[in-house]
């Protein structure tokens, strides 16, 4: 059960240590509450103290007690004598019809090198000189009910030097030649394994390939030169890999930093890559403490990409995996419209809210082009509550690298 003093309200009391305030309604005063030794005003809010190292615990306490978090106000703990000072309101200001806030400002994070890892490899091939990798296995993603191809794919590495990190991409160059004779260029593809591979044995890197099919205008079906070919491929075929690239998407090295993915179908690979890393294998140096939420958006359910993987997860971690889906063709808002990525955002709006404002949370958003600007309408209502202007929290979050964008 909650108490008080699990959550640092009695012994925040180191000089110079960062402690944050919350206020929080929804927790019920009763003969049952009353030995958790919190107080509900009339307003029905209760305020607690909380040392940073304490944020992700305290959240998730409250969620589970059916609480709400309606403000974050960093506090300094000052002097030696316990007493906070005065609370500098930089984030929200929580009322029921909001009144005019000050400009939000989340809480100072830390510096580029200490929130990411160091000595990222980029460019180790180019396309002057790639890597012949050969296919180890090509595996349908998409179930009964889903719509086009999309394929688990997975390289052996061995014989070369190719190094990567989760969130980064590699380049693939297809066979062949373009419509003026030229060899073809490489497409890029987020990679979806985590650095040690989905064999754990660092020697191969895995990605989740849509084949491109559309009809032009003359009305011929028009197959992706690139992604058509990593469809077909054969275990034992050559690929040829460049790279690896990418420093937009790496994650914090913090263990404790609470993650935040907004994904639509392939944009689930770096997702993929995140998850395995914190769930699936043993890292000692990264022993995931803080909470993984993934926002997923697709059409139909047979869509939904690693499912039973996600699933799995989410159900052995439920302190500190969720899975929220948005199945665009197959559940409706409250109003009957699509269900869209942004509408999940706005249903949890309160949650993120308090979410963003915590120094150590990041936001990714990977897949289609055009996903952004639902997401920034999902997450302006979240701010607005709270009469906060998106836009500037949003670019504050970019200045803080908290605010992570790969989409194509
Ligand atoms: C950083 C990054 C990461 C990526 N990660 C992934 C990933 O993880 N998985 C994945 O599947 N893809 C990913 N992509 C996309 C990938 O790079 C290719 O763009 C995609 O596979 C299509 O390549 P292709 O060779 O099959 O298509 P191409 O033969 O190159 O055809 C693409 C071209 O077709 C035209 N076109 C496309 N759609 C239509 C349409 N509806 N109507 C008319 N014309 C159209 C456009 O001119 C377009 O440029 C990523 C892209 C980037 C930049």
């Amino acid at each position: 059960m909650y108490s008080p003093s699990a959550a640092g309200s009695a012994d925040n009391t180191t000089a110079g240590s960062r402690a944050f305030r919350y206020e929080v309604t929804g927790l019920r005063q009763n003969s049952e509450s009353d030995k958790n030794g919190y107080a509900v005003r009339k307003s029905g809010s209760v305020f607690f103290t909380v040392p940073y190292s304490r944020m992700n615990e305290f959240m998730r306490r409250i969620t589970r007690l059916g609480g709400k978090i309606v403000s974050i106000v960093p506090i300094t703990v000052g002097s030696g004598h316990g007493d906070p000072q005065p609370p500098a309101p930089v984030a929200v200001a929580a009322t029921p019809e909001p009144a005019p806030a000050p400009a939000a400002v989340p809480a100072p994070a830390a510096s580029h090198e200490h929130i990411f890892p160091t000595n990222v490899p980029v460019n180790t091939y180019k396309p002057k000189n790639p890597f012949v990798g050969k296919v180890i296995s090509n595996e349908p993603l998409v179930r009964e009910g889903g719509e086009g191809i999309v394929q688990h794919l997975t390289f052996n590495l061995s014989g070369g030097d190719l190094r990567y990190l989760e969130g980064q991409s590699i380049g693939i160059i297809p066979p062949g030649t373009d419509k003026n004779g030229k060899p073809n260029k490489l497409r890029l593809y987020s990679i979806a394994s985590t650095q040690h591979g989905d064999l754990l044995d660092d020697k191969t890197v895995s990605l989740c390939v849509r084949q491109l099919v559309y009809t032009n205008d003359a009305g011929e079906r028009v197959e992706g030169v690139c992604s058509t070919f990593l469809c077909n491929v054969q275990p034992g075929d050559d690929v040829v890999i460049t790279g690896p690239v990418g420093k937009e998407m790496l994650l914090p090295v913090d263990p404790t930093a609470n993650i935040i993915m907004m994904g639509t179908g392939t944009g689930i690979a770096p997702f993929r890559a995140f998850l395995w890393r914190m769930f699936k294998e043993n890292n000692p140096e990264y022993q995931f403490k803080g909470l993984a939420w993934l926002f997923f958006g697709v059409a139909y359910s047979g869509n939904v990409l690693y499912k039973d993987d996600l699933e799995k997860m989410q159900a052995e971690n439920p302190d500190h995996c969720r899975i929220t889906y948005a199945i665009s063709r197959e559940q409706q808002t409250a109003q009957g419209g699509k269900m869209y990525i942004q509408e999940r955002i706005k249903e949890n709006a309160d949650e993120l809210w308090a979410l963003v404002q915590q120094p150590n949370t990041h936001v990714y958003i990977c897949g289609l082009r055009g996903m952004e600007p639902g997401i920034d309408e999902g997450m302006s209502a979240a701010a607005s509550k709270y009469g906060v202007n998106w836009a500037d929290y949003q670019k504050q979050m970019r200045k803080e690298e908290r605010w992570h964008v790969e989409t194509y």
